[in-house]
């Protein structure tokens, strides 16, 4: 039954979501992702796409990624880890280290630094003066997504240039049908249950997102460069519940990714006045 509602569903976001044509790939591009994973997750066909063609592509992390397993590894260790982890992933889609940045806030807790976010957010933009900027979808928790969000337009706002937003899911796929109403775990299935919910059993798709590019061609080369995000990809303590991407509604909700299309919420900056 879900099967049947997931295929009407993919079918009706290729016919209802605009195809974004060839003409992207060759815009420079600036990526915030909250955490090291959703650079990949969220737009890595789009970043593929871009470096393909030799457009500049930039990727900033805003957090540390040290809660993921915070409670099985020291901190300092699992923040190391990740920052290599996220190098090795952005070469795998083919952005070279010195074109990435970490802005190193504390996971989690992102919110709690708007202000000093924004002024080295502006600095990144004035740096690379990107044409297009790629950041989390507004409405989608956790709470370092939706602050990514907030500062990476509050800073667009000062910038002044005209740029392309491009707003991309994560844990939006988090519903019914793209993921069972019935995973393994209780309390998965309660948030599952309340994000159907939200997002009018999945009807936010058609309403938020307007616009998908095809990555059938390098669908691929993204899941390569997701696997060299090792502590989100392998269980490296088994035996202590590490869990990963994996685990997440029972690999319903990772499989999303790797769709032949990427969708995405486009407006251009500054909007116009009428
Ligand atoms: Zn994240």
């Amino acid at each position: 039954m879900r099967d049947w509602f997931r295929h009407r569903y993919q079918q009706a976001l290729v016919n209802r979501l605009s195809l974004l044509d060839t003409a992207v790939s060759h815009r420079s591009a600036l990526v915030f992702a909250p955490h090291e994973d959703d650079e990949t997750l969220g737009c890595g066909g789009m970043i593929l796409k871009k470096r393909a063609v030799g457009a500049d592509v930039n990727v900033v992390f805003m957090t540390d990624g040290r809660q993921s397993h915070a409670h099985l590894i020291p901190t300092e260790q699992l923040v190391e880890l990740r920052r290599q982890e996220a190098i090795a992933a952005c070469r795998e889609l083919g952005v070279a280290e010195a074109d990435v940045s970490f802005l190193g806030f504390t996971d989690g807790y992102l919110s709690e630094s708007i202000d000093t976010a924004v002024a080295q957010v502006l600095d990144c933009l004035r740096q690379t003066r990107p044409q297009e900027v790629f950041i989390p979808y507004f409405k989608e928790p956790p709470a370092d997504h939706l602050a990514t969000n907030r500062i990476v337009l509050a800073a667009l706002e000062t910038f002044g240039q005209p740029v392309t937003v491009y707003e991309y899911p994560i844990w939006f796929w988090h519903h019914w049908p793209w993921v069972s109403l019935n995973p393994s775990t209780q309390g998965e299935r309660r948030a599952i249950f309340k994000n159907t919910l939200h997002t009018f059993f999945g009807g936010r798709l058609f309403t938020d997102f307007n616009c998908f590019l095809d990555i059938a061609d390098v669908r691929a080369q993204k899941c390569t460069a997701l696997e060299a995000h090792k502590t989100q990809m392998t269980s490296l303590m088994p035996e202590k519940g590490w869990l990963t991407l994996h685990d997440v509604a029972d690999g319903d909700w990772l499989a999303c990714f790797f769709m032949n299309q990427e969708i995405y919420r486009r407006f251009q900056l500054p909007r116009s006045k009428s």
